[in-house]
């Protein structure tokens, strides 16, 4: 039976099931398989990812970069981070400038706790290279909370 793509299922979780005989994937072979949504684009494809040794098999996707998100994603998990930065007198809001692996996620965020507080510019780097990544911390935008009062 083909499973259609539904809007309300979008939020649901990514699930790792490793390999063993109870399981069922669509390629009983497969070291790894992976039901998930692509976040590239709105439409959220429901992928199925099976890989097999070096082999990499994506199914679900309606293009191209479907396929790529899910090799990355059964391979090398990563995210954008955001998170804010607080000042005394603003709240910096700051983003990774690519996708950083998942599981180096916290960490990140430890690293952006420490950055001391102090006036930033929109745009402006204010980490470089954050744990080796390649990715830098960039200040997106800020909100004065007295401008609420
Ligand atoms: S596979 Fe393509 S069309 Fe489907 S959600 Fe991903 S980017 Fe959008």
């Amino acid at each position: 039976m083909v499973k259609k793509n539904n809007p309300t299922e979008l939020k649901s979780k990514s699930v790792m099931l490793p390999k063993n005989e109870e399981q069922e994937t669509p390629n009983k072979k497969a070291n790894e398989f992976l039901e998930t949504t692509c976040i590239v684009c709105p439409i959220g494809c429901n992928l199925k990812i099976e890989k097999l040794n070096n082999d990499i098999k994506v199914t679900g996707n309606l293009c191209p970069r479907g396929e790529a998100y899910g090799k990355t994603e059964i391979t090398n998990p990563s995210r954008v981070i955001t998170c804010s930065v607080p000042c005394k007198e603003k709240i910096y809001f700051v983003k990774t400038s690519l996708p950083v692996p998942k599981k180096l996620m916290f960490n990140v965020i430890e690293e952006i706790k420490k950055i001391p507080p102090k006036n930033f510019n929109e745009g402006e780097v204010i980490l470089k290279n954050i744990l080796n990544t390649g990715s830098d911390i960039i200040v997106t935008g800020s909100h004065s909370p007295q401008q609420d009062i």
